[in-house]
């Protein structure tokens, strides 16, 4: 999954963004609100996390501007001032959630993990394909009950699978989701991670869950 994070204080946008790669999101950051608006609006993101008071362009124009625009993607607002009128306006505004400064860091995952689960049609912290689960909340992956240890990359990319459980996702979508702006698209990285997520998850078991449609791409699939 791939979050952007529009935030001015540096300090924090560049904490936000080690945290969340730690957690094997793909992350881009902008730190002023006109950067924060073109990326908000040509970079395919799953989450937008997008501080009120910017530089430039505001936080609450970014969000009524991609609204408008038709942007869906869901985004968390960060404000500093406890107000009940921010609040009201910025999910009046087409906000999702908010959270207000200072936060503590597990508290933005879980608002993440929440957002990003909305945006599917899975409703619970796990996820089932058939003897594969996926706890999302952490990271935890088991096959018929045995522990399959991941690296943080390998697991994003099974939890987007699993998360569009049968239905083939492109190579190029895998990318643009699992991977930030400066990442090279044409690289064959994809490819790479499945053989490693297929010895792992795959081999020892008759039921191949991992199916590659040619010309197409990979699913997972019960
Ligand atoms: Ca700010």
């Amino acid at each position: 999954m791939r979050i952007l994070i529009v935030e001015d204080e540096k300090r924090l946008a560049d904490i936000l963004h080690k945290g969340l790669e730690e957690e094997g999101y793909a992350v881009d950051v902008a730190y002023n609100g006109e950067d924060g608006l073109f990326m908000a609006q040509n970079e395919p993101s799953d989450l937008i996390v997008l501080d009120i008071m910017l530089p430039i362009v505001d936080g609450m124009i970014i969000l009524t501007t991609i609204r408008k625009s038709g942007v869906k993607t869901p985004v968390l607002l960060l404000t500093a001032r406890d107000s009940v009128m921010d609040k009201v306006s910025g999910l009046d505004s087409g906000a999702d959630d908010y959270l207000t400064k200072p936060f503590l860091f597990e508290e933005l995952l879980a608002r993440i993990r929440a957002l990003l689960r909305r945006n599917s049609e899975i409703r619970t912290s796990t996820i089932e394909i058939a003897d594969l689960v996926l706890a999302m909340d952490t990271h935890e992956v088991r096959r018929q009950g045995s522990l399959i240890p991941l690296s943080a990359r390998e697991y994003a990319l099974l939890e987007f699978l699993a998360l569009h459980k049968n239905k083939v996702q492109s190579r190029t979508e895998l990318t643009e989701h699992l991977y930030d702006y400066h990442f090279d698209l044409d690289s064959n990285v994809i490819d790479v991670f499945i053989n490693r997520l297929r010895n792992k998850i795959d081999s020892d078991f008759e039921q191949k869950l991992i199916v590659t449609v040619r010309g197409a791409g990979y699913m997972l699939k019960d």
